[in-house]
């Protein structure tokens, strides 16, 4: 019995001490003597404890406003020099959008990217113009800065105020995805700050394994300072068009088949409305269509309808063209007759329209509340038991907040990234993106959607679907493990090529720093 209790009391100061040293805080002192031209700030840093998500709160010990590339090198390598016995985590921020503490470092450094931001951009024109920008940058402002010469990114997300470090560390999906894969899969080049603080450039032609390995990487193998962004000739407009359907199967044939036409339309997404009693009523809802009185008596009263997005680029010279054109795309579209709304916005107006609602649940109070989303990848030959087993059944309400479903062509993303994509040609994102109001009740708090996601995933697994999570979280590694498969050895050699002590994005939750 002696021996059992000193063996317990021996394992319990074990973990004592293993603990107290993953969260121990790094000196003020030890940082303040580093030689860097941004800065470090010790207090007030409760903004690097939160994040879009609002659910999961840690305070890092410091934050480094960084000025230049060799600040972040600078405190990184003076990290890797500490040692594993130090316990220090580093974690970059970008605009901190993340859902579950991602971008977060207890008690570690935290390098807010967005100070990087002011630097230049750098727009090339030619046959294959490409942007130059600092990672922190938001993409919003790319935009911008592009549109000056002409020429825009060619693949976006839905909303436009997050780093291209942020996006780029995900994948970056939107409606443009079909076409031209995701975001990660339009980049020439990046400037790496590794694990042992080294500043690498990167691309398919030099040093392509870490080019690989940082995106789609989820912070594992290197701070991203720069990228060279793909660029096309912008658009001036955009016809932005919505059409119904009240059978999954013929809108999913519909997607399915304008992601796979020749001339297509040039975003693609669509929406699920279950018991909706408002069809036009959610945060994604700054679409004004022609005719607000026809969508105004679409009203799914208890029936699940599913909404097709779509546009179509034009100048407006070649406004009659693309009537055309839209008119031979849609007469091939199996939609609800009476359902076709139809308006015109400029192109920015259009990338930025979920700008636009932010604006409005921000007067509100609703933007900073917590956001329990889910965001899936479902195989093709899984979506329709996907559908039946979880629109109208498991998820029986969609006014909290907009569910999006489209497909994509796998043949558009490269699989020597760090992503993993269902196994099958097509695939499809399915986001459950609800917040959950102030006065929520038993029915639309936290634990609610939390229970509701935790259901959705396990009739996923349940049924087999072969499903993988976008945003992934996870908090052991097993299960880290089971969604990468068998690009996990892959992903754990990259590990200790280019960050072996674990030391970035702790709030991934992949690899504890070794000690
Ligand atoms: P952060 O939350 O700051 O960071 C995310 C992760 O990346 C963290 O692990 C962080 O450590 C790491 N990181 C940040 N910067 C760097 C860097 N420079 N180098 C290395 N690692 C870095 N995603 C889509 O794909 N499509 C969408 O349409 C879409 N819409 C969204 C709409 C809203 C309203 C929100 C809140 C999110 C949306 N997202 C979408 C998700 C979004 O792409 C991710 O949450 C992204 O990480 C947010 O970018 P961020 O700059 O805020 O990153």
């Amino acid at each position: 019995v002696l021996l059992t209790r000193s063996l317990i009391i021996l394992l319990a100061c074990c973990m004592a001490i293993k603990l107290s040293l993953c969260f121990s805080s790094v000196p003020p002192s030890s940082l303040n003597a580093l030689h860097v031209q941004g800065h470090f700030s010790f207090e007030g840093n409760e903004f690097a404890a939160s994040d879009f998500g609002n659910q999961i709160h840690f305070l890092p010990s410091a934050v480094l406003h960084p000025k230049k590339v060799s600040d972040i090198a600078a405190t990184i390598k003076h990290v890797w020099q500490m040692g594993p016995s130090s316990g220090l985590t580093v974690a970059a921020r970008g605009h901190g959008h993340s859902l579950q503490g991602q971008a977060q470092a207890p008690q570690g450094i935290v390098i807010n990217m967005e100070a990087l931001s002011g630097q230049e951009m750098q727009v090339h024109k030619g046959k294959l113009p490409y942007v130059d920008v600092p990672a922190g940058e938001l993409w919003i402002n790319i935009l911008h800065d592009c549109l000056k010469y002409g020429l825009a990114p060619k693949s976006w997300t839905d909303y436009l105020h997050l780093t291209v470090g942020g996006t780029l560390s995900n994948a970056g999906i939107s409606g443009q995805a079909f076409r031209h894969g995701p975001q990660i899969n339009n980049v020439h080049q990046l400037e790496v700050v590794t694990g042992k603080g080294e500043v690498v450039v990167c691309s398919e032609e030099k040093n392509a394994d870490l080019f690989h390995a940082v995106l789609g990487g989820l912070g594992q193998f290197g701070i991203i300072t720069r990228a060279r962004i793909s660029l096309e000739p912008a658009p001036q407009k955009v016809k932005w068009i919505r059409v119904l359907y009240s059978d999954f199967s013929t809108f999913a044939n519909d997607q399915e088949y304008l992601i796979s036409a020749e001339n297509t339309f040039d975003y693609i997404e669509g929406l699920v409305i279950v018991n909706r009693t408002g069809l036009i009523n959610n945060w994604r809802s700054s679409f004004n269509p022609e005719d607000p009185e026809q969508a105004s008596q679409f009203v799914s009263d208890g029936r699940t309808l599913f909404c097709l997005e779509l546009t179509k680029n034009f100048s407006p010279d070649e406004a009659t063209k693309i009537d055309k054109e839209i008119k031979s795309l849609l007469s091939q579209l199996s939609y609800i007759p009476s359902t076709l709304f139809v308006t015109e916005v400029s192109y920015v107006e259009f990338l930025d329209r979920v700008h636009a609602a932010e604006l409005k649940l921000r007067s509100k109070g609703f933007w900073e509340l917590p956001h329990p989303w889910l965001n899936l990848l479902v195989p093709r030959s899984k979506i329709h038991s996907f559908a039946e087993g979880v629109f109208g059944n498991i998820l029986t309400d969609t006014n909290n907040g907009p569910v999006l479903i489209y497909p994509v062509n796998k043949s558009k993303w490269d699989n020597r990234t760090s992503f993993v994509t269902p196994d099958e040609d097509i695939f499809y994102l399915v986001a459950f993106l609800p917040h959950v109001v102030p006065s929520s009740t038993e029915n639309n708090g936290l634990q609610h959607f939390l229970s509701l996601n935790k259901r959705i995933l396990n009739f996923c697994e349940t049924a087999r679907l072969g499903v993988k999570q976008y945003l992934p979280y996870y908090t052991t590694q097993e299960e880290w493990r089971a969604h990468y498969g068998p690009r996990w050895e892959v992903f754990v050699q990259r590990k200790s090529a280019y960050d072996p002590l674990a030391i970035l994005a702790p709030g991934q939750r992949i690899f504890q720093k070794a000690i």
